[in-house]
């Protein structure tokens, strides 16, 4: 038997018309669903007057836009869920929280029919970066409130995978488990298979390449998707990476790479509609190649917390929108990175992952990790620009080495930037998820 390409060949290679049409009539469904039991969207939606029940996919974007901090507010209205829950808590099998900026987290409720399309969706997910039924795969994120560990966890699990849960915790630990059982696959965050591969080697004496790990999957922040980046972290652990990229809303992993490792394909198809935006004007574009762009998630398939055309602040550019040669017809993007970490230099926008590019293509006369000073608020900043950077074990001149960082950032991303050098140890990853690139109001 020909092996199978596709968790869901139907869904994954569905031709654009009948995707719109399977659109339309989902829509439909959930914004009835949600007009007869959020108070949150009753109001919004009778405050803006718009008749939901008259929306359909071509007229989706006369629907309000829904921001992170109606969700906050929401919850705190009406708590646990918030206003915009459409079950009872009788109904919720799971309750997730994700750490807010402001301290106070936000909880995302899961019904039994939303952990089902989560399943489904993460299994194309991780079909789509090889893992098959047997397939030992590390899952190397938080398993607590953190939703991605146990979402995977459950859909791995689901797909016949042999799941290895370590967490994010006892690295030692961990590799001693993995050299006796062996592993294929791992998921993960682009820093902490740093910190991971640093442990590994400093601490255990132990050569990443050695686990004999085929490929990973890494999201949680953009990384994976830049060329210099990807290259190290193949280079570390001898395997493909593959680029991933969901959010806590909607499903955990919303898009990935598929073997071609050509831009990451949308793999939500029936579960969740994605729109692009003009993120100045905030109206509808056509995605074409090349192109920056906002995105917009409507839920459609969602039974306890949909959020209808919700802008999470993630800007792209468009890799692709035909069919790949996987085969696979969901647009192709790459993060670029989230609309609040983008600063302003002299006209110039700039994305702390460009930075982290040309920092980690000095490697290894840089580790790789540094830090952007900024003001304390506001996106403009005056050049030059402070960024902390960590030398290497091969930096040779310091002087030298700041001199060609600077010159390099000046030429790639078009602005004048002050390196300080530091030792390593200073900004080595600490074994967390997401590294903190940006300070404020120190500099
Ligand atoms: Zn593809």
């Amino acid at each position: 038997m020909a092996e199978r390409r596709y968790w869901n060949e139907a869904m994954e290679t569905i031709d654009p018309n009948r995707l719109w049409r399977l659109e339309d009539e989902r829509l439909r469904w959930q914004l009835r669903w949600i007009w007869e039991r959020s108070p949150l969207y009753r109001q919004k939606w009778e405050e803006a007057g718009v008749d939901p029940l008259s929306i359909g996919r071509g007229s989706l974007h006369e629907l309000p836009f829904t921001v992170k901090d109606e969700i906050r507010r929401s919850q705190e209205k009406a708590p646990p869920l918030g206003e915009h829950a459409c079950v009872p808590l009788t109904e919720v099998v799971k309750i997730h929280a994700s750490s807010g900026t402001t301290g106070r987290p936000t909880l995302i409720g899961v019904s039994a029919a939303d952990a089902a399309m989560w399943n489904e969706v993460l299994a194309r997910f991780f079909w789509a970066t090889g893992v098959r039924p047997g397939t030992r795969s590390w899952v190397a994120v938080s398993l607590g409130w953190y939703i991605a560990g146990l979402g995977f966890y459950d859909a791995l699990q689901a797909m016949r995978a042999t799941v290895l849960p370590s967490s994010n915790t006892e690295a030692a630990r961990t590799f001693s488990v993995l050299q006796e059982t062996g592993v294929d696959y791992m998921v993960s965050s682009p820093s902490f298979v740093n910190y991971l591969a640093n442990f590994a080697r400093e601490r255990l004496n132990l050569d990443p390449k050695s686990l004999g790990l085929k490929s990973m999957s890494l999201g949680g922040e953009p990384g994976a998707g830049f060329p210099e980046i990807r290259q190290q972290i193949e280079e570390t652990w001898g395997c493909k990476v593959y680029d991933a990229m969901g959010t806590a809303d909607f499903v955990p992993v919303i898009w990935s790479e598929c073997e071609a490792q050509d831009g990451m394909h949308f793999l939500g198809q029936g579960a969740v509609i994605v729109e692009f935006i003009d993120p100045e004007t905030g109206e509808p574009v056509e995605p074409k190649e090349g192109m920056l762009a906002e995105i917009v998630y409507t839920a459609i398939q969602r039974e306890c917390v949909p959020l209808v055309r919700f802008r999470i602040g993630d800007l792209v550019r468009i890799e692709g929108t035909g069919v790949c040669s996987c085969g696979r017809t969901g647009t192709r993007i790459r993060c670029v990175g989230r609309a609040d970490d983008m600063f302003i230099v002299q006209g110039v926008n700039v994305f702390p992952s460009a930075v982290a590019d040309v920092i980690t293509s000095f490697r290894p006369r840089t580790t790789g990790e540094f830090q952007i000073h900024l003001p304390a608020t506001g996106t403009r900043v005056d050049p030059p620009v402070p960024i902390v950077v960590a030398y290497g074990p091969e930096a040779g001149d310091l002087d030298q080495l700041k001199q060609e960082l600077q010159e390099a950032i000046r030429m790639k991303l078009i602005f004048r930037a002050d390196i300080r050098l530091v030792p390593h140890e200073e900004l080595a990853p600490t074994g967390s998820l997401k590294r903190k690139v940006i300070v404020r109001g120190d500099a």
